[in-house]
């Protein structure tokens, strides 16, 4: 599996000459193409593109520019893709001053420990880099008056382990995790991470509010579009270090419990079936589920532990003893059928756990621990 490690650097005049090359080599593929398109009614294919390109003298390594046709290409393929389905859909024309820069493996080596090289065309300076890392490639971008580095390395997975031990994870608006084991349900509170994202959303809204009532463009709209970013990308780092100490902490509790199985209920689509009142629906669009569930798949397979996916449908409704299905209305969820009781975030998780031990819809075996809350706090961090 890959992982990204991110490098910051101050721009320099030479990596602004090389943003700015990408950029004419990319904005070079997408007038070729397009215009032999228009002219000629065919679509270039890759290959030929790239042999065009061999030809012309660039500051970049040959590898970085046959990575720029790369990326249109790979943006053409979706166009495609798209058309199938959708016959207004235009080819992608966007032509950039600027562009990333991509190094492959030929264009990267280790001069000696501890450093990385990067070439560039031929009689230009390399880039050199203090890291460990053997990256497969490297990217290089411009965000918010920085350059980042990004590297690409493999990692060893551990083997899968084979405890039969599963636990269900059922991923919640109110409590970001809810797990559950069989006998024991844990809820990792979210308290904390929905004020950050309120905060963030009522920030958003403040500054808004603010431009709307200047002339867009001028040096007062600017200067408040500055402050807005800066202070919701404060924001947003903050919840995305909030969701990885939560999903790190998850992890090496499961890793503790010895388990070997990860169930996730699969809510694709969530946001298209999402219809319920005007506030509930703006709640379920600012939530994050993907990332979450991308941290804990990612996190669970560096742990050795294997993920499935089950459909998530009508699991937290239906009776984990008796399978009546209820819309629970209050903090507990009631079985008015067989008097089950318990609390309601824990239900979903126990329903997809029973899914996959195939015990759905047959009464749960033993008594059910009453749940654990894992509350969050800024120095929460993996235990194990
Ligand atoms: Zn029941």
């Amino acid at each position: 599996m890959y992982l990204t490690e991110k490098i910051k650097v101050k721009p320099t005049p030479y990596l602004d000459a090389l943003a700015r090359e990408s950029g004419r080599c990319y904005s070079k593929v997408v007038s070729l193409v397009r215009k032999t398109h228009q002219r000629k009614g065919f679509w270039l294919s890759k290959g030929s593109v790239q042999k065009y390109m061999r030809h012309r003298e660039s500051e970049l390594h040959s590898q970085s520019v046959q990575a720029c046709a790369d990326s249109y290409f790979d943006a053409l393929k979706s166009f495609f893709q798209v058309r199938k389905s959708n016959a207004d859909a235009k080819p992608p024309k966007h032509t950039s001053r600027h562009f990333k820069v991509r190094w492959k493996s030929n264009a990267i080596s280790h001069p000696k420990e501890g450093l990385l090289r990067l070439s560039n065309g031929v009689g230009r300076d390399p880039i050199l880099l203090e890291t460990d890392i053997r990256p497969k490639y490297v990217e290089m971008y411009y965000h918010r008056g920085a350059y980042f580095f990004s590297l690409v390395y493999k990692v060893e997975t551990p083997p899968k382990q084979n405890t039969g031990i599963t636990v269900a994870v059922d991923l919640g608006e109110i409590h970001p995790i809810v797990s559950h084991n069989g006998t024991n349900t844990r809820i990792y509170n979210g308290r904390f991470l929905r004020s950050i994202v309120r905060y963030r959303e009522k920030t958003k809204a403040h500054f808004s509010a603010k431009m709307a009532r200047c002339e867009k463009g001028s040096r007062r709209w600017h200067r408040l579009r500055k402050a807005k970013r800066r202070t919701l990308d404060k924001l947003n780092a903050q919840i995305k270090d909030a969701e990885h100490k939560i999903t790190s902490r998850f992890i090496s509790d499961c890793q503790r419990a010895k388990a070997d199985t990860l169930v996730i209920g699969d809510l694709k689509g969530i946001r298209d079936r999402a219809q319920y009142s005007k506030k509930s629906n703006q709640k379920i669009h600012q939530w994050a589920f993907a990332r979450v569930r991308h941290l804990i798949t990612y996190k669970a397979e560096l742990a050795g532990i294997r993920v499935i996916s089950v459909s998530e449908a009508y699991t937290s409704q239906t009776c984990p003893q008796c399978g009546n299905r209820k819309q629970p209305n209050n903090r507990n969820y009631h079985c008015l059928a067989c008097g089950f009781k318990y609390h309601r975030d824990g239900v979903g998780a126990i329903n997809l756990w029973k899914q996959v031990s195939g015990l759905l819809f047959n009464p749960v075996v033993g008594a059910l621990a009453a749940p654990i809350g894992v509350r969050f706090k800024w120095h929460l961090c993996r235990s194990a």
